[in-house]
């Protein structure tokens, strides 16, 4: 009783269960192999729900990334019952249940009381580990909209804190204070961003006020994490949206060098708003998309900047260019995990850049013949396209690489003019000009 009154002074639905018919979704909706978990967890005695993001996507009539299953078995308790699963993660372990193709995750309901559990001096949760009730489990949650159950034996929805009126009116909401749910993890602002982005939500008010001022708290979240949700951001779909959006709530200035460099960047803007909107559209268009060759784009205006001011202080051309990718790539993983392999094929991308101006002889053939040649390629149209280097020169390596022998032998150009020098140097030296990498 008193529990439904304080719910209704709260602006929350009087029922937490909400029955089939009170909302839009319905079994037939999730897939096969979530269906069998929730139903096999059921019949052991166990509750088994679908929530988070699959909840919230099906009900924007979006299509889910993948089904996560929620449920008050303990994962010892959830492995038997499946043939094969197995328990993963250490600091919270959980079921991966594979069945078919499918990968289902299964978590067991979890609190993270924040009197208990341990933070750092600005209120950062470091561990929080405790099984706990269904409704700790959804309190944890970081929004209202990602924080419903799904069953689908009844076809209930369990909404503890107006996930479905949030929907309806469109608004992404913070479960609870939103200025103590982002000190706990400060990487909720950026979710906050990307998920309005994404689900094309707007943030309530109070969700929004507090990230100027936070922003700073960024910079203690660990630089791997904050790569992982990076990349999420960057690879939505809706990257030119985030950006937009995490300007506007004003989570740009000095939290990250990536996004200063993307947001405040004057000599590139045209370069990195095309890469973004041909990310975009990729993604939506499911067609693949490589994050090196995003970041490479992104940062490539910074190595063009540091190469510069390094020639003009009398650096030879090609050490320079090293010099320049080394400095860039040292700001931005200082703060931002880029992994290693990641940053080996944005140097190789990079690297080969200058190699597109020499159009004469063997160059121009063992450039088309290098591994990365198309990454490299597309990249230069990017340049073409902001009008970075003249469009002819793209035309000319879009027609060379697919042209045939005659064809590519007419198309090269005479090595004059600029290329004496080099020849020159190559008589004398022929060793190393022969031995040059393709
Ligand atoms: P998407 O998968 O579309 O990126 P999502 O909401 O499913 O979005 P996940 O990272 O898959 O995001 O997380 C699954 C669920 O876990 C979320 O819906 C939310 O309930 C919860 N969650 C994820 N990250 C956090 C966080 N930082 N704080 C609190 N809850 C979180
Ligand atoms: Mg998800």
């Amino acid at each position: 009783m008193i529990k439904r009154l304080i719910r209704r002074v709260l602006g929350l639905p009087a029922e937490v269960r909400v029955p089939r018919g009170q909302h839009e979704l319905t079994r037939d909706a999730i897939s096969p192999a979530t269906a069998r978990v929730c139903a096999a967890l059921r019949a052991a005695g166990f509750s088994g729900y679908v929530v988070g993001g699959a909840v919230r996507d099906l009900l924007l009539g979006i299509t889910p990334q993948d089904f996560d299953v929620a449920t008050d078995a303990r994962p010892e308790q959830v492995r038997p019952l499946f043939r094969r699963a197995i328990i993963i993660g250490r600091r919270f372990r959980l079921v991966h249940v594979m069945l078919g193709a499918e990968t289902i995750e299964v978590s067991t309901f979890r609190a993270a009381d924040p009197e208990t559990a341990e933070k750092d001096e600005h209120g950062r949760v470091l561990r929080d580990n405790v099984f706990g009730t269904q409704e700790e489990d959804a309190r944890r949650r970081d929004f209202s909209v990602n924080a419903l159950y799904f069953d689908p034996q009844t076809e209930e929805v369990v909404d503890f804190h107006g996930g479905l009126a949030d929907l309806k009116k469109r608004v992404l909401r913070v479960i609870g204070d939103p200025e103590t749910r982002y000190r706990e993890d400060p990487i909720r602002m950026l979710r906050a961003v990307r998920l309005a982005a994404k689900l094309g939500l707007t943030l309530d008010p109070a969700t929004r006020e507090p990230i100027r001022a936070l922003a700073p708290l960024l910079e203690r979240v660990p630089p791997a994490r904050l790569f992982d949700e990076m990349l999420k951001l960057l690879l939505s779909g809706h990257a030119s949206a985030c950006l937009r959006q995490l300007r506007d709530v004003g989570l740009h200035k000095g939290v990250l060098p990536l996004l200063d460099v993307i947001l405040e960047q004057p000599l590139g803007e045209r370069f990195v708003t095309l890469a973004l909107a041909q990310t975009d559209e990729r993604v939506l268009a499911e067609r693949p998309v490589s994050p090196a060759f995003l970041f490479a784009a992104l940062l490539w205006h910074e190595v063009l900047a540091a190469w510069k001011a390094r020639q003009a202080r009398g650096e030879r051309a090609m050490p320079a260019l090293e010099a320049a990718m080394d400095d860039v790539l040292e700001t931005q993983c200082a703060k931002l995990a880029i992994t290693r392999k990641l940053t080996a094929t944005m140097r190789e991308v990079w690297a080969m850049q200058p190699r597109f101006e020499q159009r004469s002889g063997h160059r121009a053939y063992r450039l088309v013949e290098a591994a990365r040649f198309r990454m490299a390629y597309d990249f230069l149209a990017l340049r073409a396209a902001s009008g970075e280097v003249p469009a002819e020169l793209e035309a000319w390596w879009r027609a060379f690489q697919s042209a045939d022998p005659e064809t590519r032998k007419a198309m090269l150009l005479p090595e004059t003019g600029p290329r004496k020098r080099r020849r020159r140097r190559r008589k004398k030296r022929p060793a190393e000009a022969a031995s040059q990498p393709a």
